[in-house]
This record gives C-alpha cells, structure tokens and sequence, in this order.
C-alpha cells in the first residue's frame, strides 16, 4: 500500500489484534454462547413475507417504534425510561464509548470479563484500566473503589452474569460500586433469560446505570439486535452517537414477529438451563477439572494436571469446538464451553472424559 497513507493513520492501529474467529466447520460449536436451537423454524414464514410488513425500498424506522413499544409493555418500566437499540449489543457499548470519547477518560472492567469491553475501548481510543477479580471470581470491592477514586473512569463495565466466569456479582457490591463513583455504571446483563436476575429497578434509583440486554443468546444471535435500558437523559445521548438506521428493517420485523411468539423460545431456555445443571453436575463428577458454578448458558472449567491448549486441541480432534481462554488473566488453564443440544453436551463429556484419562 502507499505508504503515504500510514503516515495519516492513527498509531495505535497497529496495537490492537484482529478478532479471531475459530472456523467451526464439522464441529460440535460450543465456543461462542449461541442457542443451538433454530427456533425460527417454528414460527411462519408467511408471517415475514408480507410486503406491508418490510418495504425494502424505504429507510427503517429510526427509533424501531414499534418493537420499543412491545418491549417497554413486556419491562413495565417507569415513563422517564427510555431504550435504545443497536446492532447487536456490542453496538451499544460502542456507542456508549464514543460517547465518553475525551482526553483522559478510561473506562474500567474486572478482569477477566468480556473481552469487547476493552477492545471497544481501545478501538475508539480511549484508556482500558481493569481490577482483577477475586479467587472466587467475586468483584474485589475495595480494589474496585480504591481505583475509582484514584483515577475517576468515565464508565464502568459490569456484566451480570459475567462472561467468561459465569457468576452474578451480589447486588450490595453493584450499589457500592454505583455510589462510589460519578461514572456511567452499564450493567451488561447478556445473560439474563438465563439467570432471571436483573438490577433493571436500581433505574429509578440511580441516574447513572444503563442497563444493556441482547437477543443474540435466545436463538437470535444472527439477527444482531440488543437494547440499552436508561432513564431518557442517557438514553438520547446514545442515540446522538447512533448511525440512523442502525437496525435494518428486516431485523425490527423479526424481532416483533419474536416478541409476540416469545412462548416459542421460552421454553428453549428453560431447557438450556435444565441442561445447563445436567452438564455441571455431570462435569463435577469428571476428575482432573475444576468446574465453576455458572448463571449464564456456559460453564467454566479449569484443567488440573494437564495443558488447557492441548485438551482443546484434542477436543477438536474429536469433533467439539470449545473456547480457549486460559491466556486471560486469571484464567490459567480454563477453557470454557457453552451448553449446546443434547448430542452436542453428550460428545463434549465424552471427548473430555476421553482426553483427561489419556
Ligand atoms: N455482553 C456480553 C457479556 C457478552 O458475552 C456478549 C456476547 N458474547 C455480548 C455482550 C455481545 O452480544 P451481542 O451479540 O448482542 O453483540
């Protein structure tokens, strides 16, 4: 390439890694926290087909009215509470990002958490401060405020549950965290079908939470929608930062064609969270791992007397695709699977049984 061109790129370009994505091809994929189930395949296609419904040839509805309505009815939220909506979640916290985008801010994270957190911090050029988590994977509470009043981040990410660990932070810590600081709190709670715990009420108390949800874990993670839960004030400076039509119309008329058969994934999560504690039960009886206590639709697990990358590698062998996250901090050794179909968690225990009695 011309190489005039990188004399006018930004010079930290070069620090920030691509995101790699493991190829899954014939394999069991229990790497990325998807749904196994296509539950679109139970609903009418007719139903999307209807050319009054999408008219390609306009621009989508800015706002997305219609399905913000249904989803306002469904949280029974107070009037002064808004929402958002982005392309995926991930969107979202980089709206949020941008917007919090002046010299000096940082935006801080436990560690280990979601990796985008600090990816999209970097990306838009602001500083990544985090505060390692506990043994236990529990919030360092006064590490976490001993750090907020030294050096005052503009944001603060906490996912609830967390990902990769899969535990909820107790509620007390949250509130303290929240009181301690003037930042953004974003209470990320991805994971909520699957852990029912949601701190959607500390809204009406606190003027400084957001509180993000995606559809991407029920069975929708294709269709790359999520929302963000604010009181107004914050939910319209989201919607500065937003590309207009964010949310092609495609997308917004599936999601209110799923929002009025929500039935047909309930139950879906329901059984995901039953095999959820089928898979960690079983896991606890496997010996050579520690396997750690999860809210979400993965479990964590630590490898005790053999190499995590190599019973990765050896799981692919055998047809299962994991996630290998022993690199993070904290993390020594851990590789951490979602809970997939029955056939899907059945090959898993086998193939990691199979590989810890080598
Ligand atoms: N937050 C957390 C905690 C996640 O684990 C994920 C997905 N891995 C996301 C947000 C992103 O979800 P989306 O597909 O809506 O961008």
């Amino acid at each position: 390439m011309n190489k005039k061109i990188f004399d006018y790129l930004r010079k930290d370009i070069k620090n920030i890694g691509n995101y790699e994505i493991v190829g899954a091809e014939g394999l069991a994929k229990l790497d990325a926290m998807e749904n196994p189930y296509e539950f679109l395949a139970n609903i009418s296609f007719e139903k999307f087909s209807d050319k009054n419904l999408v008219s390609l040839n306009r621009y989508p509805d800015s706002y997305c009215n219609n399905t913000k309505d249904i989803i306002k009815k469904s949280l029974n939220l107070n009037c002064n509470i808004d929402l958002a909506f982005g392309n995926g979640s991930d969107e979202l916290i980089q709206m949020i990002c941008l917007a919090f985008l002046k010299e000096g801010n940082k935006v801080l994270a436990p560690e280990p958490s979601f990796s985008m957190y600090e990816r999209i911090t970097k990306i838009v050029g602001l500083e990544f401060i985090s505060v390692p988590l506990a043994k236990d994977f529990n919030l360092n509470i006064e590490d976490i405020k001993k750090v907020i009043k030294r050096s005052d981040p503009a944001i603060v990410f906490l996912a609830y549950p967390n990902n990769p660990t899969g535990n909820v932070w107790d509620e007390e810590s949250v509130i303290e965290i929240i009181k301690s600081s003037n930042s953004l709190v974003v209470i990320d709670e991805a994971y909520f079908p699957f852990s029912k715990k949601t701190l959607v009420n500390l809204i009406d108390e606190y003027e400084n939470i957001i509180i993000l949800r995606t559809f991407s874990k029920i069975g929708l993670a294709g269709i790359r929608f999520g929302y963000a839960i604010g009181n107004e004030e914050l939910i319209s400076i989201i919607n500065k930062m937003r590309l207009p039509f964010n949310i092609n119309s495609m997308s917004q008329n599936v999601i209110n064609v799923v929002l009025k058969n929500l039935e047909k994934f309930n139950f879906r999560v329901e059984e995901i969270i039953q095999a959820r504690k089928e898979l960690f039960s079983k896991m606890l009886s496997i010996k050579g791992i520690e396997t750690y206590e999860s809210y979400a639709n993965f479990i964590l697990f630590r490898i005790l007397d053999k190499d995590a990358g190599e019973v990765f590698n050896s799981l692919c062998e055998l047809g299962v695709l994991v996630k290998d996250v022993s690199g993070e901090p904290g993390l020594k050794n851990c590789l951490r699977v979602t809970v997939g179909n029955e056939s899907e968690n059945s090959i898993f225990l086998s193939s990691l049984e199979s590989i810890l009695l080598r």
